[in-house]
């Protein structure tokens, strides 16, 4: 298989174009050569979406718009075991995860569809300002006009499709700029989108790195919002990059859970052996710090330890695995060598700690401090610290002492205690009884501090890809 860019319509695979391997995670056999975009690619992408949403988006009504996503979740529907075995063959996602990503994407889409009809501005009393008087004041949402989306390997539909639905949902155009690592899933997008009746231009796909393609993406002045989802340190270069255009930048975490005395410790654990291994960890909610109250730190620590030597790991393509390979070798090495320092420091491995080619065993730390990886920064791999606190005090002061904020899990039966830890934690979302790494795709969705700056959901998504028009009229007489 050879992949390449579409822009209008047309793909862009010629033999003499530089040419990237796209390797399954698991076994390493090619799965797709892609025929890397360039920076002639990008210009005449973005210009195309810009002469596109000028000739047609601008003025395609929302009944129209509705129509297409809700013909592209049909689709997606009829389709999800292709898209879910893609997944499993590029990222190395288990094909039950990879499932469930498919089922999120169906609902992005049919949110989209909904929400396209329902874009409301409002009247202002201009009445209410001396002078005012005989005057209409009518503020209305516009598109923006071409967005750019670029997309991080992890859920390489459901990230992509939280700016693609709502950007259309809006009335945008879409330059789509997809991760190298998992530009199929991508590529099959656009190709479902054609299928459902989207004109060509309207979502034009660039497959090529970051630097090549993504970082001149960012610079364009004829594009006028990045919504980006990734790492921290690329997030930082597009925000310096942008200039004057609008920024959602959804970045990376290490989660903080906290489970007092009165949870339920049994369903906790359960529900955190998810919530740090799903996906080998690399889920920018994973759940990366747990604290635990001290007088059921020892069973809690006991359970978690029993249960987490319970998961199946192996081949992504069987239904029984649980835990599959990293998305590659570089990452793989790159957590086990974290897991080494913090050893080398003092901290305990209760389970797992090593690793074979991109597998890494899923692993309990304890003992840990702050000025080891596996806690000040994202681990982004099965990794997940187990760390006792005395009180309420305490913990929200070491959950809060970290760069990122994104999203938090909180455990106990006590409802005041769970609202005073909502007002007190330092993120975008706090869970309640619920663990950190949950999402669903109509609410709230984006970090504070260094997790990044917006949100996604689509209804958000949709607000911070549409702009305020003032409208006013003055009545004479
Ligand atoms: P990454 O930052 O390496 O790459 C993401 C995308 O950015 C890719 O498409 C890449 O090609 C592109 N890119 C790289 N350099 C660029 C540049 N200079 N200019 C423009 N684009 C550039 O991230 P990744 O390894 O694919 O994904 C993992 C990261 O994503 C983790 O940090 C994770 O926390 C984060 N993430 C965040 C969320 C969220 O919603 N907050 C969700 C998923 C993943």
């Amino acid at each position: 298989m050879r992949i390449g860019s579409i822009i209008d319509g047309i793909e862009r695979k010629e033999e003499n174009r530089e040419t990237l391997p796209v390797r399954n995670p698991y076994n390493q056999e090619k799965v797709a050569d892609l025929a890397l975009a360039d920076e002639s690619d990008l210009e005449e992408a973005v210009n195309n979406s810009f002469e596109t949403f000028h000739s047609i988006m601008k003025t395609m009504p929302a009944h129209e718009r509705s129509d297409i996503l809700r013909r592209a979740a049909d689709l997606l529907e009829e389709q999800a075991e292709d898209f879910a075995e893609t997944i499993v063959q590029e990222a190395g996602k288990p094909i039950t995860f990879s499932r469930a990503e498919i089922k999120r994407s169906v609902q992005v889409l049919r949110f989209s569809s909904e929400l396209a009809k329902h874009i409301m501005g409002e009247v202002i009393p201009m009445d209410a300002a001396v002078g005012g008087e005989n005057r209409i004041g009518i503020v209305k949402r516009e598109p923006l006009g071409v967005v750019g989306a670029i997309t991080p390997f992890n859920f390489p539909l459901n990230l992509s499709l939280h700016k693609i639905a709502p950007a259309i949902a809006a009335g945008n155009t879409i330059v789509f700029k997809p991760a190298e690592k998992t530009p199929i899933t991508a590529y099959k997008l656009v190709h479902l989108f054609q299928e459902a009746g989207l004109p060509k231009g309207i979502l034009n796909l660039l497959i090529g790195t970051g630097e090549e393609v993504g970082s001149p993406l960012v610079a364009h002045d004829k594009v006028h919002k990045i919504s980006f989802t990734g790492s921290l340190p690329v997030g930082k270069n597009i925000r310096e990059n942008a200039g004057f255009k609008k920024v959602t930048l959804e970045l990376g975490s290490n989660s903080p859970n906290i489970i007092f005395d009165d949870a339920d410790i049994h369903q906790t654990v359960t529900a955190l052996v998810k919530g740090a291994f799903a996906f080998s960890g690399q889920v920018c909610i994973s759940a990366q710090r747990v604290y635990v109250q001290k007088n059921v730190y020892d069973t809690f620590l006991k359970e978690y330890v029993k249960q987490t030597n319970a998961l199946k790991i192996g081949d992504p393509k069987r239904e029984e695995t649980d835990i599959g390979p990293m998305i590659n070798e570089e990452e793989s090495k790159r957590a086990k060598r974290w897991i080494d320092d913090a050893a080398e420091k003092g901290a305990n491995i209760e389970t797992g700690g090593t690793r074979d080619g991109t597998i890494l065993t899923p692993t309990i730390m304890t003992n840990v401090d702050k000025n080891m990886k596996i806690i000040g920064e994202e681990v982004f791999a099965p990794i997940v610290s187990v760390i006792p606190f005395d009180n309420e005090e305490e913990v929200i002061a070491f959950a809060n002492d970290s760069i990122y904020g994104l999203q938090a899990g909180v455990f106990t039966k006590d409802i005041d205690r769970a609202l005073r830890l909502a007002d007190q934690l330092e993120t975008g979302g706090v869970w309640i009884n619920e663990i950190s790494t949950y999402r669903q795709d109509n609410h709230p969705y984006g970090g504070v501090k260094q997790s990044g700056i917006g949100k996604e959901g689509v209804k958000y998504a949709i607000e911070d890809m549409t702009e305020i028009k003032f409208i006013g009229i003055k009545r004479n007489g």
